[in-house]
């Protein structure tokens, strides 16, 4: 029976608890995308699971990637089509059946400067991807636009060279709300998902890892937590919990630096998002609210893992390959928002030479090194799902009893089922709470079905209702939601991952944080001193993440796992 899911951040004394006592089947480091799927693959087989996360769900790379569901038209160029192929699968799986919410379709206008050999060449390349697609569709294909075609749809285009355009179809999601939100399906099938835990050993009976050494960072006390497999699931910081299980694996992560930059909505005029050609890869203009996303770039990185941070140079970069094809050019005074991320990239240790970071493939990698112990790195957040499938398998397979085969394909996230029936009650849905129209269409997008949970805290408090932050559609009720069903442990959790704030805002939200801490505050039980404690704490964090010098390069720091904190 699946219950309700709820990560209730008052709860959390008993999830430490539970897991200093109870012995699970699979115990997964990371709380990623890859280690929520990980835990949900593994809990809807049937087994006993526990998750660890050194901060907070999706605070590491799954919430600071281009948040596209894709199968990634520049890998059929580099002849991925196996990679594509699986890709353009799950995304069809999540927009129609796991998570259509969340995964939503988001058409790419992909425009043309020359006029003969182009419009053939890209043409093929959209009817090889939408050939790949399954049967469900759910998304449609591509099109021919002419110059004026595009410009229509792209009035923000220099018509100057403009051959023409492709239109295409993929889809995009909020990266750090999905991931919550698999991590919350895996709690709904019984996973005991804890926060702010760092393992900082394994332990062993004889060869065998039995277990993992976990340190709370809210208290720094260390308890034990018993598992008959563990699987690390810790994108970039997969070397050092290698290291730190003393294990050799046969694989390296390399990581590789991606920035976007946010500029208002207003700022480029076009109805669709936007993809173009740059000397090293592709730039995106994803729609985003009001706001479109613009990135990425691609460089290799040996920084602080912890908290890459974006050089002018990256935000030069972006407005420059972005100025090449805009009639009306973008300022650094446009750029509200900026975020750098980390790609886990998968390098096989062949000692052919270093290949560059774009040309490294991003299927993915799965390793046993020694009994009890898996490990995945690489691949995608779209193909999340098949990497937890094939983890898990790998961890089960020495059990001394039958695992069942992963049923993912068939669990939608919470919030999915029945969103269909819900969809055509928001006037309703308002009029019930006395909410207007638009504030319920938007708890839909974020929450699906589970609208409704947030909607019954406004009922119970009206106050909530009121919006969070002038000019941005979330609620106040979001925060205490945050708090009693999402896990949030501080103001950043709030700011940055379970609403956007953080990127969306000019002041990175810094003006609502006192306000995010009383709403907290309240639920948590949090002293006047507390609260003020916890702004700070969020303050001092966006004053340093606009002041730190951006190092791409220094030595990786050994096992400094407090770079997890
Ligand atoms: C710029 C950029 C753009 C991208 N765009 C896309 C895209 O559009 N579409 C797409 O499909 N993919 C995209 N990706 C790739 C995708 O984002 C990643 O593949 C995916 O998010 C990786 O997830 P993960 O769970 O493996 O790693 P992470 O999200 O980094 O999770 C690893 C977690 O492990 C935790 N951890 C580490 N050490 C420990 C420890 N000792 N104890 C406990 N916890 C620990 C970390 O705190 C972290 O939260 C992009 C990536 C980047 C960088």
């Amino acid at each position: 029976m699946a219950g309700n899911g709820a990560l209730d951040a008052r709860d959390r004394g008993a999830v430490l608890t539970r897991l200093a006592t109870e012995r699970f089947d699979v115990l997964v480091i990371g709380g990623g995308v890859t280690g929520a799927g990980t835990a949900l693959d593994a809990a809807s087989r049937g087994l006993r699971v526990a998750l660890v996360e050194a901060r907070d769900l999706a605070s590491g790379t799954s919430s600071r990637s281009s948040k596209l569901i894709h199968g990634g038209l520049r890998y059929l160029e580099q002849f991925d089509f196996k990679l594509v192929y699986e890709a353009l699968r799950e995304r069809d799986l999540l927009v129609s059946k796991l998570a259509p919410h969340l995964v939503k379709p988001v058409s790419f206008l992909y425009p043309l400067y020359k006029k003969v050999v182009e419009r053939p060449y890209v043409g093929a390349g959209l009817v090889l991807y939408d050939s790949m697609e399954g049967t469900r569709r759910p998304v449609p294909r591509h099109r021919h636009l002419s110059a004026r075609g595009a410009l229509k749809r792209a009035p923000a285009l220099s018509p100057d060279r403009l051959a023409g355009a492709m239109l295409y179809y993929d889809a995009q999601v909020d990266d750090a709300r999905h991931t919550l939100t698999v991590a919350r399906t895996a709690a709904a099938h019984s996973a005991v998902i804890g926060t702010r835990l760092s393992v900082v050993g394994l332990l062993r009976s004889a060869e065998r890892v039995t277990g993992a050494r976990v340190r709370d960072e809210e208290s720094g006390r260390i308890l034990e937590v018993s598992a008959e497999a563990v699987v690390i699931c810790a994108g970039v910081w997969t070397d050092l919990v290698h290291e730190l299980a003393g294990v050799q694996a046969g694989y390296k992560v390399r990581m590789s630096k991606g920035v976007h930059i946010v500029v208002p909505r207003a700022a480029v005029d076009a109805d669709t998002g936007m993809i173009l050609r740059t000397e090293k890869s592709v730039l995106f203009f994803i729609p985003w609210g009001e706001h479109w996303i613009v990135g990425t770039t691609d460089t290799d990185f040996a920084g602080d893992r912890a908290e890459p941070v974006a050089t002018e140079e990256d935000i030069e970069y972006i407005l420059a390959a972005a100025n090449r094809v805009l009639a009306r050019p973008l300022i650094r005074a446009d750029v509200i928002g900026v975020y750098a991320g980390l790609r886990p990239l998968v390098e096989p240790q062949t000692g052919n030479g270093a290949k560059p970071t774009t040309k490294l493939s991003r299927e993915h990698v799965v390793d046993t090194p020694v009994p009890g112990l898996a490990s995945i790195a690489g691949g995608k957040f779209t193909t999340y799902r098949l990497m937890a499938r094939d983890v898990v398998d790998a961890a089960v397979a020495d059990f001394d009893r039958e695992v069942p085969g992963s049923v993912t394909e068939q669990v939608p996230l919470l919030g999915a089922d029945g969103l269909a029936a819900v969809q055509p009650a928001v006037g309703r849905l308002a009029e019930d709470y006395g909410v207007p129209r638009a504030a319920v269409e938007h708890l839909l997008g974020r929450y699906g079905t589970l609208a409704a949970e947030v909607l019954e805290l406004v009922k119970g408090d009206a106050a909530l209702g009121r919006p969070l932050a002038p000019g941005h559609p979330y609620l106040r009720a979001e925060v205490a939601y945050a708090v009693s069903h999402e896990g949030a442990l501080h103001v950043e959790d709030v700011l940055m991952r379970r609403t956007r704030l953080f990127i969306e805002s000019a002041d990175s939200g810094a003006a609502v944080a006192a306000e995010v801490a009383a709403l907290m505050g309240r639920p948590l039980g949090w002293s006047r001193r507390r609260r003020a404690a916890e702004t700070r704490r969020y303050l001092d964090l966006v004053e340093a993440e606009r002041t730190r010098p951006a190092v791409d390069s220094v030595p990786a720091p050994g096992l400094a796992l407090a770079a997890a904190r």
